[in-house]
């Protein structure tokens, strides 16, 4: 097993063990096993949803079309209620780290950066050294509200507060505050960390401008909405879909495909013009 498929596994089975252990009394360990799973499932989903589909392929790379309406939803319901991710900052940072890779000036990780200077570079990125989210979306109320420091800090306070109420146990909704985050933190260290360093995964384009990988397994392509495809993105970003080859596993692309099937995204032209080089007999969106 690739290490970082143990990581993800092992966070996995510490959550659930956690919330067995930590289970208050009025709901017993199954329960409160249940109670856990279906928090942990929503949040990780709406904040995919958020990052990869919305801010990712929406406004970092013009892949996509949201309604206005949709856009500011999943923003302002992800921020409120699940794991904080300053949008406008998130956009800067991504475009910068597309622009540098790996590079002086990419928020993320350098060439040098090792394993746990990365991590602390998770939640305390290199400066950005230039503004390039000016998109006309980035400044309306909803996304100068949430980006803001204060909604940050009481948001997430007022989280906690509302998911203590729920499951009437402070330290029961505290396991599973943290036990998401840290999963997260993994999520995170998969596309900055596993997916930026040339000895794990796979190379499909050999760009020298970058170190960036494709980790194929499910766990990883399911945990990033396909984020973990990098060197395939990195080849050809505003590709809207990040799987290279027709039976390439790629979850990201089928979560849009139903928001498409919702009427909720439509391809932009940059978003479905297709590479030659890229393996695909059809777009498939
Ligand atoms: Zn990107």
């Amino acid at each position: 097993m690739k290490s970082y498929n143990f990581w993800g596994a092992f966070i996995l089975g510490a959550y659930a063990l956690a919330c067995v252990l930590f289970a208050p009394a009025h709901l017993g360990p199954w329960k409160a096993l249940l109670v856990g799973e279906v928090y942990f499932v929503t949040f990780w989903f709406l904040c995919g949803l958020y990052l990869a589909d919305v801010l990712h392929l929406g406004i970092a790379h013009r892949s996509l079309d949201f309604p206005d309406w949709f856009t500011k939803l999943v923003v302002a319901a992800n921020n409120l209620l699940g794991i904080y991710v300053d949008p406008i900052a998130w956009v800067n940072r991504h475009r910068l780290h597309h622009k540098f890779s790996d590079h002086p000036g990419d928020p993320n990780k350098l060439v040098t950066d090792g394993f746990w200077r990365t991590l602390v570079l998770c939640v305390l990125p290199y400066r950005a050294i230039d503004d390039v989210a000016t998109d006309d979306i980035l400044k309306t109320a909803t996304f100068r509200l949430t980006a803001h420091p204060v909604f940050a800090v009481l948001s997430q306070v007022l989280n906690v507060a509302a998911l203590t109420w729920l499951v009437g146990d402070l330290r029961f909704a505290l396991v599973m505050w943290v036990g998401l985050r840290v999963f997260s933190l993994w999520v995170n260290m998969i596309q900055n960390y596993w997916a930026h360093t040339p000895s794990y995964g796979f190379r499909r384009y050999d760009d020298e401008r970058d170190q960036a990988m494709n980790l194929g397994e499910w766990l990883p392509v399911t945990a990033t909405f396909s984020a973990c495809l990098q060197n395939n993105h990195h080849h050809s970003p505003s590709l809207l879909r990040l799987s290279h080859r027709d039976d390439e596993y790629d979850f990201g692309f089928a979560t849009i495909k139903v928001l498409k099937r919702l009427g909720l995204a439509k391809a932009t032209s940059s978003g479905r013009a297709v590479p030659k080089e890229v393996g695909l007999t059809a777009l498939d969106f």
